[in-house]
């Protein structure tokens, strides 16, 4: 079934949020951009002024003083959370309508598995609120000392396009939970679902100038919000270049608290002790070429033993006919376009780079898209390059897996840290003293064993290195939100 003709019958909001209203930006200006399906100009969303970030700055903080909302029970805030993820279930057809309208990554995504997984992530974040005990220390006769968290106050957060709802909510889920009042900075290419959310947020009881959308430029928006005095934390997930930007913005204003959640060039160890051999080249082909490789934390670099090597790569070549991208639209494709022709401009250079290094270039053969416009790119396998080639190093953000080949153990841990990020790894193999090796040696925030991307929102998400610094998810994601506190009173 083909749902375009659905997103032509909403009414489609496309100005900031501030202090539970819709306003244009002080200057009206607006972010301008092309659909990467169809090529059509798409609905012109407000972009946030330094003027307006200054305004909603003042809202939030009013609103954080009144103590309308982190002076709520923890109950109360933890009903406003559910509600609004029940709100979210109701809408989840428009939510998922309006990112795959900006973005074209597949319908199918957006409503099956992105807008779920968003719902389940406040779901179990506002369960976490009566679960979540401060400390106190031991008894003393004359003394006692509590320690505990409280908010950071107004805090920003600024998100990717790659998957915005579950981003969004896994940051503003548990700012809100901690007491915080929250400037949302989506971005530039997917800021209509954010914007919609925003209505939402007052039907669930969140009180007006708790929850404000600002949707406009990163170097204007984003700068302002990140230079801001008055706003005590600032939670990013992006590019690494503009994670040390955000570095930089708190180092220049109030040393405010800073998340980052960065880019990745993810290892994938297939060890020759790997009894399942096409079960790893179909987990492979699933997260890297899912959302045409739009994903931080995909399995860009493999790392195959040379003597599973072929059998490996006969296997991955039929995995990624299943990847081959289409109209986004039509419920029965899995696979959409990339975000932007720009992007897509991106991704066909570094295959160009490939191929100018005399690497081995397999592209998906199966054509499923045959207009022209569509910034479709076909699952892409380069091997026969080191970890020294410009496609073994950058992070491309597209279906382009890079193979690499090795003898021991040593020489795939070696290759694998060889790189300045650390978001996530794996190996796959049977054996477990090599698995528990590899597990203890590979760098990075999250590692799996002959399995990608199944964690969940109880384990924490975010990298070492340059893909980041702190956690998205689990409990210790409320720490990120709040700082502690020590009280001690002397009888
Ligand atoms: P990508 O390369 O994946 O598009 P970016 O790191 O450029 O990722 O953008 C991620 C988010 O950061 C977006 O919301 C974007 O608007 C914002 N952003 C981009 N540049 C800046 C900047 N200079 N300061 C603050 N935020 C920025």
């Amino acid at each position: 079934m083909n749902v375009e003709s659905k997103i032509r019958k909403l009414e489609i909001e496309t100005r900031a949020y501030i202090g539970g209203q819709y306003v244009c930006s002080s200057d009206g200006g607006t972010i301008k951009k092309f659909s990467s399906y169809t090529g059509e100009e798409l609905p012109a969303v407000s972009a946030c002024t330094s003027d307006d970030v200054n305004k909603a700055v003042e809202i939030a903080k009013e609103a954080y003083k009144s103590g309308d909302w982190r002076s709520k029970t923890l109950t109360e805030r933890k009903n406003c959370i559910l509600k609004l993820a029940d709100l979210m279930e109701e809408h989840i057809e428009e939510l998922a309508l309006l990112d795959t309208f900006e973005t074209n990554r597949a319908f199918h995504n957006y409503y099956y598995d992105s807008l779920p997984k968003a719902i389940e992530t406040l779901r179990y974040t506002a369960e976490c609120a009566d679960k979540y005990y401060d400390k106190c220390m031991p008894p003393q006769e004359n003394a006692f000392s509590y320690i505990t968290r409280i908010p950071l106050g107004v805090v920003a957060l600024i998100t990717p396009w790659n998957d915005p709802m579950v981003v969004d909510a896994w940051k503003y889920g548990p700012a809100l939970l901690m007491g915080n009042s929250v400037l949302m900075k989506p971005a530039e290419q997917s800021s209509l679902s954010l914007i919609r959310l925003a209505e939402l947020t007052k039907e669930a009881g969140i009180p007006d100038g708790v929850f404000n959308v600002l949707p406009g430029f990163g170097e204007v928006t984003g700068r302002a919000l990140g230079l801001h005095n008055d706003v005590k934390g600032i939670f990013f997930t992006g590019s690494s270049d503009i994670g040390k930007a955000i570095l930089s913005y708190s180092a220049g204003s109030n040393m405010k608290h800073v998340g980052l959640e960065c880019g990745g060039k993810s290892p994938m160890i297939i060890s020759k002790n790997c009894k399942d051999i096409p079960r790893a080249a179909k987990i492979l082909a699933e997260n890297m070429f899912y959302n045409q490789g739009q994903i931080c934390s995909a399995p860009s670099r493999v790392i195959a033993n040379k003597s599973i090597y072929d059998e490996f790569m006969d296997a991955l070549y039929m995995e990624c006919e299943k990847f081959v991208p289409g109209n986004p639209f039509d419920t029965d494709n899995n696979v959409g376009c990339v975000v932007s022709r720009e992007q897509y401009n991106r991704i066909i250079n570094y295959i160009e780079t490939a191929k100018k290094d005399k690497a081995d270039i397999y592209r998906a053969k199966t054509i499923k898209e045959k207009n022209a416009n569509a910034c479709c790119v076909q699952p892409t396998i380069i091997s026969n390059v080191d970890n020294h080639a410009t496609v073994s190093k950058e992070e491309i953000f597209g279906p382009v897996a890079t193979i690499l080949q090795y003898d021991t153990i040593e020489e795939a841990i070696n290759i694998a840290n060889d790189t300045k990020y650390g978001l996530a790894g794996a190996v796959f193999t049977d054996d477990l003293n090599e698995a528990y090796y590899a597990a203890n040696r590979i760098e990075a925030g999250l590692v799996h064993v002959n399995s990608w991307g199944e964690d969940q929102n109880i384990t924490p998400f975010g990298g070492i290195k340059e893909s980041g610094i702190g956690k998205d998810r689990s409990m210790y994601a409320l720490d990120e939100y709040s700082q502690l506190k020590t009280v001690w009173i002397t009888f």
